[in-house]
């Protein structure tokens, strides 16, 4: 089992669709379980395939909710059914997210309260998950990531173009750029 680089906004990969995934077979569980060991290494609450550059509709998470209860699994070939985006100004102190994609960023950006996920693990049975506040953002976040969308893509101004200011600062927005986690961070 191994950590897997993490790519970067512009890789192509976090920009495409991403195909259902069809065979269940030693390899996928590898990928899941390189997959949560990345999430923790980083750390991250949640992680998607095409951030480890496999174009695959999966993804992990992992949130200690407010009631104390540790959420922790797979979703595979999930769907997302959420309540209504709340009107306004996104706030910076209850509603700034981050992605390991754009790492070491923040943008404030509105989200649904709920979330209702449902798809299969590893072994095909069926999971279903209600989820409510930052449990419920994790999952839109992270869906998200298997149709292409990146956080930075659905900010409202000034954040967004605050956003396309930092990634092209930053050299990003190019295809080919990863970070692995837990080696040192090369800057430049
Ligand atoms: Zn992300």
């Amino acid at each position: 089992m191994a950590i897997r680089p993490i790519r970067i906004t512009g890789d192509p990969v976090l920009h495409t669709v991403a195909k259902e995934v069809t065979v269940f077979d030693q390899d996928l569980r590898d990928l899941v379980q390189d997959m949560y060991e990345t999430m923790d290494e980083a750390p991250g609450v949640g992680l998607a395939a095409p951030q480890v550059g496999v174009n695959l509709r999966i993804f992990v998470y992992d949130w200690d909710a407010e009631d104390g209860s540790a959420q922790r699994g797979v979703v595979i070939n999930p769907t997302l059914e959420i309540s209504e985006i709340p009107e306004g100004e996104p706030d910076w102190e209850s509603e700034a997210e981050g992605c390991l994609s754009v790492p070491g960023e923040r943008f404030p950006i509105k989200r649904a309260n709920r979330a209702l996920v449902r798809g299969v693990d590893l072994d095909q049975n069926p999971v279903e998950i209600a989820a409510e506040g930052w449990f419920a953002r994790i999952f839109q976040h992270e869906f998200d990531h298997l149709n292409g969308t990146l956080y930075v893509d659905r900010l409202v101004e000034p954040h967004k173009t605050d956003s396309q200011k930092v990634i092209e600062e930053r050299g990003w927005g190019q295809p080919g750029l990863f970070w692995t986690p837990g080696e040192e961070r090369l800057e430049g």
